[in-house]
């Protein structure tokens, strides 16, 4: 029976060591090892799912929204419990957002990754005449003014540390106009105009400014302002004529792509808004 249990043990052993070896392989092909990453809206959508993805690929991850409930549950999911925490923020809100960096400072020492989501609809406004300007301005505020408080606050700790990627979640929109509101559309536009520019300005500190740009996707933003389910949004990625009937774009797509433009991977890549659209773009109408 002695011999039984040093056997069983050893092979305890074995598995055990193959168990930490599986893991630090696991671990050493993380693409964000030891990042530490912010990510606004990121309690829903493409920003959870971003969040998600960024935990498994080794990141630190600080998920900063306005949805107290779905944030918190996030933050305490399986996958994400010991990586990922909540923060209360509003990005139109300076203090939130400087609040949002230097708490991510606190916990973790520094910040990596800047991933600025936070978006929404607004109305469906589609006659200019009659349009409603606190619509504009609430658009604006959270579209575009979120992205300046985001950039301006991750800049500000990036610079000194003379590294980071800062990626914004914009929209086919920003490219060809195809659909959304004028509202919309003018906050998507000038979130590129901002990225570019600063670009150029943080590029000289290490830090690369980026944005993201999907076709629709099935999320709550699509679901339940266009009242559109996943088949809805297949439609209208339909209409591109390079549409493919086998690949359909699903919210955790897009995180790949965020993840190549946060990771070391595209470390030369700066100044790009890099479309996950299925050529939709690329059509010349
Ligand atoms: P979503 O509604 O699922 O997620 C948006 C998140 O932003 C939510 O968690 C929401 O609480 C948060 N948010 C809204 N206002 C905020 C504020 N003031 N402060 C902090 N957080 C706030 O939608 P989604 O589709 O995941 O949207 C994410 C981004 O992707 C948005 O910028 C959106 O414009 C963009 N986008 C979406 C699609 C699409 O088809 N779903 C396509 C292109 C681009």
């Amino acid at each position: 029976s002695t011999y039984r249990l040093s056997q069983s043990r050893s092979i305890v052993d074995i598995a055990m060591v193959n168990l930490d070896w599986f893991y630090n392989l696991h671990v050493s092909k993380c693409q964000l090892k030891g990042k530490v990453a912010l990510i606004t809206g990121g309690a829903s959508g493409i920003g959870k799912e971003t969040a998600k993805l960024f935990a498994q690929q080794g990141a630190r991850v600080v998920i900063a929204d306005i949805q107290e409930e779905y944030g918190q549950v996030l933050a305490n999911e399986p996958d994400g419990s010991s990586i990922c925490s909540y923060i209360h923020c509003d990005v139109t809100n300076e203090p939130d957002v400087k609040n949002a960096v230097d708490t991510t400072i606190d916990r973790y020492g520094k910040l990596d990754i800047m991933f600025n989501n936070a978006g929404i609809l607004g109305a469906p406004d589609r006659q200019i005449a009659k349009s409603d300007k606190s619509n504009f301005e609430k658009v604006l505020s959270v579209n575009l003014m979120g992205n300046y408080l985001g950039l301006k606050h991750a800049a500000w700790v990036m610079i000194p540390a003379g590294q980071g990627s800062i990626i914004s979640t914009v929209s086919i929109t920003s490219s060809n106009l195809k659909g959304a509101t004028f509202t919309y559309e003018c906050s998507k536009h000038a979130v590129v105009a901002l990225m570019k520019s600063t670009a150029i300005e943080l590029g000289k500190h290490g830090i690369r400014v980026n944005c993201v740009s999907p076709a629709i996707v099935a999320t709550p933003m699509a679901t339940e302002v266009f009242e559109m389910d996943e088949e809805g949004a297949e439609e209208v990625n339909a209409s591109c004529a390079a549409f493919n009937k086998r690949v359909k774009l699903k919210a955790n797509d897009v995180p790949q792509t965020v993840m190549y433009l946060a990771s070391n991977e595209s470390k030369y890549v700066n100044g790009l808004n890099l479309v996950v659209d299925g050529a939709f773009t690329a059509l010349p109408y």
